[in-house]
């Protein structure tokens, strides 16, 4: 492929006169590669890549049973139910 604008029309000029086939032709102007125009700062790069580093807090819910503090869809350790259901024996039992 060509670099310069010379030498693309010099490839032109030789298409034009049927000495070498089109494909062989480039065209530099449809080139739509995204070019920085800036380098970016240190802080912007560290602060994209901490984004997807972050910690949440986990979602918390109360058992529908004993109100014991649970994570969602999953069987409650104090009292062995889901959704009121008796899932696991537990001691009381
Ligand atoms: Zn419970």
């Amino acid at each position: 492929m060509p670099s310069s604008r010379a030498a693309v029309r010099a490839l032109d000029f030789l298409v034009q006169k049927h000495e070498i086939c089109a494909p062989f032709h480039f065209d530099v102007k449809e080139s739509t590669v995204g070019v920085p125009k800036k380098r970016t700062s240190s802080q912007k790069r560290d602060q994209r890549r901490a984004a997807n580093s972050r910690y949440e807090a986990a979602n918390v819910v109360s058992c529908q049973k004993c109100r014991e503090p649970i994570l969602p869809h999953t069987v409650c350790s104090n009292c062995g139910t889901y959704k009121k259901r008796a899932i696991l024996a537990t001691a009381e039992e």
